[in-house]
Parts: C-alpha cells; structure tokens; sequence
C-alpha cells in the first residue's frame, strides 16, 4: 500500500524520505525533519538524511519498531550502539543519564533531536544580518530640512 507519491504507508510524505510519517501537515503525513519545511527543499534534506545521517536514521526506525520495550541488553540494542560507534558517533549513545531517566524513550527523542538539527539549516531563507551594514552608512542624503534640534542650537 502507498500513497500518491509513492511513498510506503506510514512513511513521510516527502520522496524517498527513510523516516516514518510522525507529524501531520497539509493532510499529509510527514517526518519530523521535513514537516514545516518549504517542499522545495524536500529532496535536499532526504538527501542529507539518506547520504550522511543514515546510521541515525536506522537507530531511530529500529527504537520506534522495538516500541522501547528492550532494558538495554536485548541484540537490537547492541545492534543500534554497534552501528553508533562504527559511524564514530560514541556520543549518541544511549547515557547513563538516559538509562535512569526516561530510557529509550529519551535516548530515542535526542536522536532525532540530532536529526532536526541536521536538517535545520535547508529550507531557511537566509536573514541579512541587521547589525552588518551592506554598504557604507553615509548618513542622511535628503534631509537637510529637518532640524528637529534648530530650537535649541538657536538657543
Ligand atoms: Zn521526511
């Protein structure tokens, strides 16, 4: 079963998205990364979640498809963290903190946090910073009628 984009039941709506349908938008289901996002920067991010993050997206899929019911020694456990530390990434471990405080279920939420922010420069339009001057300030041109202060220099 799919859907009109092609796209696998339960999965984001954006093409060729590898996360589930988690968020709804626009009676589409989308994942956490591309939901609110400009469509046209659709692709960029399934190909920043698909070329780089790919060994955070598959211990997101595999900690929702366990449904956090594994205490932390079960093989998808071990799978996960072997996965985490062959990508280098040992700080996505599951913590100590985690383990006592929340457990899977938070270790699963800062996992995809570190997907959001992986993400979360595509799709922005870029401010102009307001406090760099694009061009030299040369002061007011066409002012020189407007003396707010001619009162009191006069006085
Ligand atoms: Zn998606």
């Amino acid at each position: 079963m799919s859907d009109v984009n092609g796209q696998p039941a339960g999965m984001c709506a954006a093409y060729g998205c590898p996360l589930f349908g988690t968020v709804g938008s626009e009676s589409r289901w989308y994942c956490f990364c591309h939901v609110n996002k400009p469509s046209n920067f659709n692709d960029a991010i399934t190909r920043e979640l698909r070329e780089r993050q790919m060994h955070i997206v598959e211990s997101t899929l595999d900690l929702r498809r366990h449904a956090c019911s594994f205490y932390g020694e079960d093989s998808a456990y071990r799978a996960i963290q072997q996965r985490l530390i062959s990508a280098d990434r040992r700080d996505l471990l599951m913590s100590a903190h985690e383990k006592q405080n929340g457990g899977v279920r938070a270790w699963l939420l800062r996992l995809e946090r570190t997907l959001i922010d992986s993400v979360a420069d595509i799709g922005i339009q870029q401010r102009i910073p307001t406090t760099v001057p694009t061009a030299p300030v040369i002061g007011p041109t066409h002012a020189s009628d407007f003396l707010p202060y001619a009162d009191d220099e006069a006085a």
